[in-house]
């Protein structure tokens, strides 16, 4: 089982996953919590350059986010699945879709075709989509000074449209979520999907 959080900055995927994590840990099942960018050794390094680097061309910068994810599926996410724990990521594709792809205007199916060759095809099970406005996203992220957390309310409502159009593309695999409510009720509601669309 492959679940995805996504949703913009402040959105609470952290918050989210880890409370998924305690939940299936708590019925026995093996959980792997990783995430996008830096989720493995090299990961960390390139999420380093992302973050705190300087000024990375658009293309460039969605090369690194590829390269990431294609280290990130074939070294621990595929192995992580096949022995049959359950893998919850904090982003996965659709953040590359919404952020480079809308968000900075790469084109959403060039983004879309380059992580789909990065990770040969994987895709979650299900993915759970936290909503968040630009003004609850920034109160949420008070004192983060990381590069790609400065970019203006047009950019943070651009990610957030670019999210909510890739949901209504697939919906059967999107569980979205109004993040403002609290994270007790957004757990009971991740929780409720995976019992009724994965019983194991
Ligand atoms: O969620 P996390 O804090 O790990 O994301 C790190 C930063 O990278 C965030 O500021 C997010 O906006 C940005 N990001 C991005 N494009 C992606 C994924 C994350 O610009 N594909």
């Amino acid at each position: 089982l492959f679940v995805a959080f996504e949703g913009g900055d402040g959105a609470g995927k952290s918050t989210q996953s880890r409370l998924l994590r305690a939940a299936l840990e708590a019925i026995g099942r093996e959980v792997v919590l990783t995430r996008e960018p830096g989720g493995t050794a090299l990961g960390a390094a390139i999420r380093e350059v992302l973050l705190h680097g300087d000024h990375v061309a658009p293309r460039a910068e969605a090369l690194l986010f590829a390269a990431d994810r294609a280290h990130h599926v074939a070294t621990l996410v595929r192995p992580a699945l096949e022995r049959g724990a359950v893998v919850l990521t904090d982003r996965y594709m659709d953040s590359s879709i919404a952020y480079q792809g809308v968000a900075r205007a790469l084109r959403h199916d060039d983004i879309r075709d380059l992580s789909v060759w990065a990770t040969e095809g994987l895709q979650p099970d299900l993915t759970v989509l936290l909503d968040v406005t630009p003004e609850q996203g920034r109160a949420r992220r008070r004192g983060v000074h990381d590069r790609l957390e400065r970019e203006e309310d047009a950019f943070h409502e651009a990610v957030r449209q670019g999210y909510l159009q890739r949901s209504e593309q697939d919906p059967a695999r999107y569980l979205v979520l109004d993040a403002s409510a609290d994270p007790a009720t957004l757990h009971t509601a991740v929780c409720r999907e995976l019992a009724a669309h994965r019983p194991d």
